[in-house]
């Protein structure tokens, strides 16, 4: 991929706007902020707005948090997609491209379709965070801006330990380090550091799970009313499917959570065999190769039915 550099992308923009998928996660809501500080940094007198639907609380210590909202309407010269590989993942702030003169989209989804004129997906950046970096002046990156990205990386990769992590993603991380940034407080704040209500979820799902196929898959569900009865929101929910897919014997975990009556958003994720963005993409979601989700209906034991005949055609192809 060409280098193309952010500060190219917007000369002469004025107005430009912002935007990343629905349920915002670290890398999505990372990458939103340290881009509009970046921008910012660079000339205030710019508009920078950001679209999204609320950051969730473990992330409200990057700047421009508070400044985030879902679009109500106006016009932009440019618009920056931000880890989004298609176009329903935008949800309702989708219409912001529409009234926008240039739309860029900056990924790492394997399944990205190319819904904007201009794109740059790079599927082995760890994150869409480490991608951004390459794309902006190094020497203009603030602490505030590399708190941003370093929380994308941390949150895409798992604290460095998935298999997406690679040389240039520590030497990323490490560039970022040298901006001043409380690493270790940010990793411990944001990825370890569990509610107790949190604590109480993990440990229903886990003693609820179920193996199949011959150990080699999990699967748990939180049903709508469970999360009515603990007023869980899916942020809740953050890393369930990790602890599922340390099980030992396991390459596949699901995790699933009703968001609807027999409306499940289905997390997937691997360790060798599977490729869950392929099983993703059959059900009309996306993600990365080991890492992947999308949103299915029926009972629970359809839906696990559904995927286990996906599943199991590649584990015994
Ligand atoms: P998670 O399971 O953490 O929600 O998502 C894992 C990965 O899959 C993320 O990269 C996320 O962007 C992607 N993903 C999750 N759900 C969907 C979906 O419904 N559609 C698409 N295209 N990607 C998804
Ligand atoms: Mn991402």
């Amino acid at each position: 991929m060409e280098k193309v550099k952010i500060d190219e992308l917007v000369k002469g923009a004025g107005r430009i706007c912002i935007t990343g998928h629905i349920r915002p996660d670290g890398d999505c809501t990372g990458s939103c902020l340290g881009l509009r500080r970046y921008l910012l940094d660079g000339d205030e007198s710019r508009q920078v707005d950001v679209f999204l639907e609320p950051v969730p609380a473990i992330f409200q210590m990057l700047p421009g948090y508070d400044r985030t909202g879902m679009y109500s309407g106006g016009r932009y010269d440019v618009c920056f997609v931000l880890d989004v590989s298609d176009l329903q993942r935008l949800g309702e702030n989708a219409a912001c491209l529409e009234n926008s003169d240039r739309v860029i989209c900056i990924d790492h989804h394997v399944t990205n379709t190319g819904f904007a004129a201009e794109a740059f997906v790079k599927p082995d950046a760890a994150a869409t965070c480490e991608l951004l970096f390459e794309m902006m002046d190094e020497e203009r990156i603030s602490s505030e801006t590399a708190k941003c990205l370093y929380l994308g990386i941390v949150h895409d990769t798992g604290v460095f330990k998935h298999s997406n992590t690679t040389r240039h993603t520590m030497e990323v991380a490490g560039a970022l380090m040298e901006k001043g940034i409380a690493h270790d407080r940010l990793i411990n704040d944001t990825f370890y550091a569990k509610t107790y209500l949190q604590n109480q979820l993990l440990g229903r799902a886990l003693m609820e799970s179920i193996l199949f196929c011959d150990g080699r898959c999990i699967v748990s569900m939180i049903s709508g009313r469970s999360m009515e009865f603990y007023k869980a929101s899916h942020e809740d929910l953050e890393g369930i499917v990790d602890q599922l897919r340390v099980t030992v014997g396991v390459d596949c975990a699901i995790f699933m959570t009703e968001i609807e009556f027999r409306v499940y958003k289905v997390s997937l994720r691997s360790n060798e065999k599977v490729d869950v963005s392929r099983v993703a993409s059959y059900f009309g979601g996306g993600g990365h190769v080991r890492a992947a989700g999308c949103t299915m209906s029926g009972t629970f034991y359809d839906v696990v039915n559904n995927l286990s005949a996906q599943i199991a055609g590649q584990l015994d192809p």
